[in-house]
């Protein structure tokens, strides 16, 4: 299960913490190098570890807290504030726009969750009353387009497709025309990934941006490969510009470095979380209860 060790150190943390009456500072400092450790341990990235850390003791140092009757339940209320703080804290919905179709592109590197994600959205959207049309532009793997097909057969929604005749951008922009002579109201675009970024890939993610102007650009990363996902979602966000992350793979063993670093270090919001292979396991991601999970 996601998040198993650094669950379980922190919960172990705060118990000793609990036990305790009354807390010394020397008590706060042990408890407080134990969950940077931890958080260290579950791959978060170091410079969002020290200002979490830092933040917590100068709100646990103040007399409210350590003069408290249960300094320790004070302190973890603390931390989950804080830990909810670190994920966005509350939760991020997609925007639509006033003017439909709402284009929702989305983008990652190969084997992240793209064409997966974009069949899961579709559905769940779909459930909430949308119309959406998928636009399968990786030209450059015949198995992606096929693949979005089946994921769309599967789900009712229809998937446009120009095989590997067009370019990428064509395809977007066709596919876009397509959708509102159809009355669909959102288009989502699943685009080309790459094993690693290069600027090939964001030339083409660029010129698809400037083509048909996506009502939101969504990063699908892989929960899996911890400060990775992050040094990616960097790299996107500074090259392409992103409006949201979806992390999937969250039901694997991942650490849990990803989805406690990403938001600190990129600003941008998780909106989505990918819990399994299944074309319904895509959730609201919700920072309060994901908190609520790692500590217990
Ligand atoms: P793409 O190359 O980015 O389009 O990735 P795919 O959509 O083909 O997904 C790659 C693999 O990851 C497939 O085997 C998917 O079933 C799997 N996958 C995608 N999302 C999740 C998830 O949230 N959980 C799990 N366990 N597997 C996922």
């Amino acid at each position: 299960m996601a998040f198993e060790g650094l669950a379980e150190k922190l919960q172990n943390t705060f118990k000793k913490l609990k036990r305790k009456g009354k807390i010394s500072e020397k008590d706060l400092k042990e408890a407080l190098r134990e969950v940077k450790l931890a958080l260290l341990e579950a791959d978060v990235n170091y410079k969002v570890v020290k200002d979490f850390i830092a933040n917590i003791k100068e709100r646990s140092l103040g007399k409210e807290v350590m003069e408290s009757l249960t300094p320790g339940q004070q302190v973890i209320k603390i931390v989950k504030e804080e830990m909810t703080e670190l994920m966005g804290g509350t939760e991020s919905k997609i925007e639509f726009t006033s003017k439909p179709p709402t284009i929702l592109m989305l983008v990652g590197l190969q084997g992240a969750g793209k064409t997966t994600t974009a069949g899961k959205l579709g559905g769940v959207l779909s459930k909430q009353g949308k119309n959406p049309l998928l636009v399968a532009c990786d030209i450059y793997r015949p198995a992606a387009i096929e693949q979005l097909q089946v994921v769309g057969d599967s789900l009712g929604i229809p998937v446009f497709t120009m095989k590997t005749h067009k370019s990428p951008i064509d395809i977007a922009k066709a596919g876009v025309e397509y959708a509102k002579q159809n009355h669909k109201d959102l288009v989502i675009i699943d685009t080309a990934g790459r094993l690693h970024i290069d600027e090939d890939l964001m030339d083409e993610l660029k010129n698809i941006k400037n083509s048909v102007f996506p009502t939101e650009i969504l990063l699908v990363v892989d929960a899996m490969t911890g400060q990775d996902a992050v040094t990616v979602s960097e790299s996107f966000n500074k090259q392409l510009g992103i409006d949201g992350i979806i992390l999937t793979k969250l039901d694997g063993d991942t650490r849990g470095g990803a989805a406690l670093s990403v938001r600190a270090v990129t600003g941008k919001p998780i909106k989505y979380v990918g819990m399994g292979e299944k074309l319904t396991d895509l959730e609201v991601f919700h920072p309060d209860r994901m908190a609520s999970r790692i500590l217990g």
